[in-house]
């Protein structure tokens, strides 16, 4: 239902929980966070019900980190629960995933990817994804996005990070909207509604289908799913907040 992302200098958990809240008024059972470390680990936290129950849990466990997905999920494939609340994992922990919208294929690499062994842990459509990219992983994070996403029927905007490069969030979408939002000091927001984003940037490019875009604090680039470096315009909203 909701996306948040950042990569920056800022305390990556009040970006994502402010703007996860800015989302809340589309409805939503469930939330997450995801963060990765500079020692290449990643961290999560979910919730169902309301976001003040994700807070709860991130002011039990606090998560410190510069960069971060977050996701208001509306369920469309299993119950709400904390199981089935994104950030989805990969079966080797490297890959989290928030995604919105219906993978209309899942069935079919669910069952291939559960003959190659891979245990599921949710009923979503959206964990293939994160098991895909693991399974296709070759060292290189953006390709094995990519090469997962040329796999995918049905709609997605999502975000993914890898614990092997904490220093990249890839965002991506085909029929769910996303945009990247570029702030002040070499930082970055995915977000799938710029209201997400608005108190922290005006500057945003809205992508297109099948965009995929690397975000690093040093900059970023977007690409079609098919590999082409694409050029999209930034634009400065005007938002009435
Ligand atoms: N299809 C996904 C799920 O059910 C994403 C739902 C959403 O867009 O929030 O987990």
């Amino acid at each position: 239902c909701g996306i948040v992302g950042y990569i920056g200098s800022r305390d990556a958990i009040g970006v994502l929980v402010s703007g996860l809240k800015r989302l809340e008024y589309r409805g939503y059972d469930s939330s997450g966070v995801a963060v990765a470390h500079p020692n290449k680990t990643l961290e999560l936290e979910k919730a169902t019900g309301k976001i003040v129950e994700l807070e709860k849990k991130l002011k039990e466990h606090p998560l410190f980190a510069n960069i971060g997905i977050a996701h208001t999920r509306w369920a469309t494939h299993g119950v709400p629960s904390e199981a089935n609340a994104h950030p989805q994992v990969s079966f080797d922990g490297k890959f989290m995933v928030v995604h919105n919208g219906i993978i209309e294929n899942y069935v079919q690499i669910k069952n291939k990817l559960k003959s190659e062994g891979v245990e599921f842990k949710s009923e979503t459509d959206t964990e293939v994804i994160a098991h895909l990219i693991a399974k296709l992983y070759k060292g290189d994070f953006k390709s094995a996005v990519l090469a997962t996403l040329n796999k995918l029927e049905g709609t997605f905007g999502l975000a993914v990070l890898c614990a092997d490069e904490p220093e990249t969030m890839i965002g991506a979408r085909r029929g769910s909207p996303l945009v990247l939002g570029l702030g002040s000091e070499s930082e970055y927001f995915l977000a799938s509604d710029v209201a997400a984003i608005v108190d922290y940037t005006q500057k945003v490019v809205y992508l297109n289908d099948d965009d995929v875009v690397v975000a690093k604090r040093t900059g970023y680039e977007i690409m079609t799913v098919s590999s082409h470096t694409v050029n999209r315009n930034v634009e400065e909203i005007e938002f009435d907040a």
